[in-house]
């Protein structure tokens, strides 16, 4: 028996460490890493499993051509030269422009997420994406007001004494930050959760804040009101590192608690005694996540937030300030420019926003005529289901798609490329939600004729009949390029060095305060407090057909669409629900447990109704993920800045 190290690779903040037992070239068991500081042993219900989907009978384990219409799901075996030279032939003849890379996180790993690909199409002149569905929006918020969204180390919640979870369901998504979080508590923090939903984090908590959908940026508002009327404000702290502090006061004074009651739906007195607790606590941390950025109003939402911890100078302490993710710090100390080659794109190609598939695959022009998909299941995870369901079935659709199984996107493929696992390949997986760097080798041979990400370019390259040496860089080379960087944070951290100790930590100062003595990455070098793009938004209103607000937030045993396939996981997470009100389900006639209709314009699906006070009046919410298809019901709704996707700006009525 031998033990290898690896690393998940989902599109989760955690980026678990962990050890795969192999005997006689079979991986037996895939457990979390004890001595990882993150880990710290544990995986998560989804991936507790993950040799269950390497071993699951219906990977495709050899490239796989249509032999029936266009999303029957019927497909032939062909061997890898019949696949590539056909899907040569077909790019070959159609101009660059109208050939889509299709991709995003389905696996987050440094190089088979993006390097060999980018290079591919990016030289070809191929359509380019703009993958903004998420976090861009909250970087886009963050960096008008700190000019970076970086935040604390997470790790330093230890130190936190008044931690404010806003928008994240910590005990579902981000499972290895709440042993921190108890620390803390223990330590004698406060835990606050705001949040539409009592999710289970709020459950949790020592106050649960039920605001109203897309309202966070009044509720925040109202705060500042009172911190500037009561004398609240570190003015120590706003003088020396802001700039605009006095046309915020100015601007504060048309939100005080008694003018949002009504659009945040908190009382006056709570959003009194929130703001007075929140600033007599240190240190206080805010800890946003993926809920607002889901909203149309999104940026602006987190431009405002950002301001809180500034105004009461939190940033000071140790545990202190704002935390969201640390994936964009972590990109910055590694070489991306020499891992991604952007020298050698064709300038000036048309660039399409990912959020908008349904549309641009049914009439963008000039139009889409092939579709190269990996890493992402658009079917299940982007916006508005139907749309793109009638774009997947165009007959002069063109699509390929890399995958480990004929997901819901890869049904309407003309061919199915057999794709690796992460026990299957070589990477170094970033995180967005801790400061390790975390090898995985390969644990086992690709099963059948399985390839990764990077192999796959490597392939197609060859024959495309290219011969550019940088298109065949090894997996190692590439990631050796990646970590060719002065960054001061990676001294230390070499190729050899991750590979014998499987992570390690950036090398950053051990008390490391990023915006202690200001020095906030805005041209001026302050934190830009101007009354401008801020505010509560454009919160997005109900109609007289559709009148309640949808929240579709992640569920505990699917990652996005990955598990949705699995026996075990469909089995747990039950058939397909939808959370309301009491007085919501009385005034409809609905009863608990009784199949319903959950309808908009965009689509309508059927579902067991659960009446639960978990949910606000007016708002519903359904699982996302795995095999429940609720992008039915959203719309492509563009957020305010950054592209991202107003996914909990979606309305239905709920039918009996
Ligand atoms: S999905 Fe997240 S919590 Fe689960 S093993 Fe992967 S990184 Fe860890």
């Amino acid at each position: 028996m031998t033990t290898i190290r690896g690393a998940c690779a989902h599109d989760c903040p955690d980026t678990c460490s962990w050890l795969v037992d192999i005997e006689d070239g079979t991986a037996k068991r895939l457990y979390g890493d004890p001595a990882h500081p993150f880990t710290r042993g544990g995986l998560c219900a989804k991936v507790n499993h993950y040799l269950d989907r390497v071993y699951h009978p219906d990977r495709v384990l050899h490239p796989l051509k249509r032999s029936g219409p266009k999303g029957s799901g019927q497909f032939q075996r062909v061997s890898w030269d019949e696949a590539l030279a056909d899907i040569a032939s077909r790019w070959k003849s159609i101009p660059p422009e109208e050939l889509l890379l299709y991709s995003l996180a389905g696996t987050q790993g440094l190089i088979q997420m993006a390097s060999l690909d980018r290079r591919l199409f990016g030289s070809m002149g191929a359509c380019g994406l703009e993958r903004n569905i998420c976090g861009e929006v909250a970087v886009a918020g963050l960096e008008v007001t700190q000019g970076h969204s970086w935040g604390i180390d997470p790790e330093d919640i230890v130190h936190s004494r008044y931690i404010v979870l806003w928008g994240t369901n910590t005990i579902v998504t981000n499972l290895h930050l709440w042993p921190f979080i108890q620390q803390a508590r223990e330590r004698g923090a406060r835990l606050i959760v705001v949040d539409p939903v009592r999710t289970r984090t709020a459950e949790q908590a020592d106050w649960h804040i039920p605001l109203k959908p897309a309202s966070d940026g009044a509720l925040a508002l109202a705060m500042m009101h009172v911190w500037v009327r009561d004398g609240l404000v570190d003015l120590d702290y706003v003088r020396s590192h802001t700039e605009g502090y006095g046309e915020l006061v100015e601007y504060l004074r048309s939100f005080p608690p008694a003018a949002v009651a009504d659009v945040t739906g908190i009382s006056a007195d709570d959003i009194e005694l929130f703001a007075r607790e929140y600033a007599a606590t240190r240190p206080s941390l805010l800890r946003p996540l993926i809920g607002i950025e889901h909203h149309r109003n999104g940026g602006t939402l987190f431009r405002t937030l950002a301001m809180l911890p500034i105004l009461l100078g939190a940033w000071r302490e140790r545990g202190g300030g704002l935390f969201r993710s640390s994936g964009s710090l972590q990109y910055s100390t590694l070489n991306t420019r020499k891992l991604w080659m952007p020298e050698v794109y064709k300038p000036g190609v048309r660039v399409l926003n990912m959020a908008n598939l349904g549309n641009d695959l049914c009439s963008a022009e000039p139009p889409i005529r092939s579709l190269f998909v990996h890493s992402v299941n658009p079917m299940v995870t982007v916006p508005n289901r139907n749309r793109i369901r009638q774009g997947l079935l165009r007959d002069d659709l063109f699509t390929v798609v890399h995958d480990l199984f004929i997901t819901e996107t890869a049904a309407f493929a003309d061919y199915v490329l057999p794709a690796t696992s992460q026990i299957e390949h070589l990477d170094i997986v970033t995180s967005w939600g801790h400061h390790y760097l975390s090898f995985n080798h390969p644990a086992i041979a690709p099963r059948g004729e399985a390839v990764s990400n990077t192999e796959l370019a490597r392939r197609l390259a060859r024959a495309l009949g290219r011969a550019e040496p940088w298109l065949f860089d090894s997996d190692e080379d590439l990631l050796r390029q990646a970590l060719d960087s002065d960054h001061p944070w990676l001294e230390g951290i070499t190729y050899e060095n991750l590979a014998a100790r499987g992570y390690q930590k950036l090398a950053q100062p051990e008390d490391w305060r990023p915006y202690a003595n200001g020095g906030f990455h805005t041209p001026a070098g302050k934190a830009n407090l101007h009354p401008e793009r801020i505010g509560p938004g454009e919160i997005v209103a109900a109609d007289r057909d559709y009148p309640l607000q949808l929240i579709t937030g992640k569920s505990l045993h699917f990652l996005n669409s990955s598990y949705g396939n699995m026996e075990r996981h469909l089995r747990r997470s039950g058939p397909l629900f939808v959370e309301i009100h009491p007085a919501d389900a009385r005034s409809r006639n609905l009863e608990d447990g009784a199949a319903v209709k959950v309808a908009n314009a965009s689509g309508q699906l059927s579902a067991i109704c659960r009446i639960t006070d978990r949910v606000r009046q007016g708002v519903v919410s359904m699982p996302f993920g795995g095999a429940y298809a609720v992008n039915e019901l959203t719309p492509e709704m563009p957020t305010d800045w950054g592209g991202g996707s107003g996914f909990y700006d979606a309305f239905v009525e709920v039918h009996p």
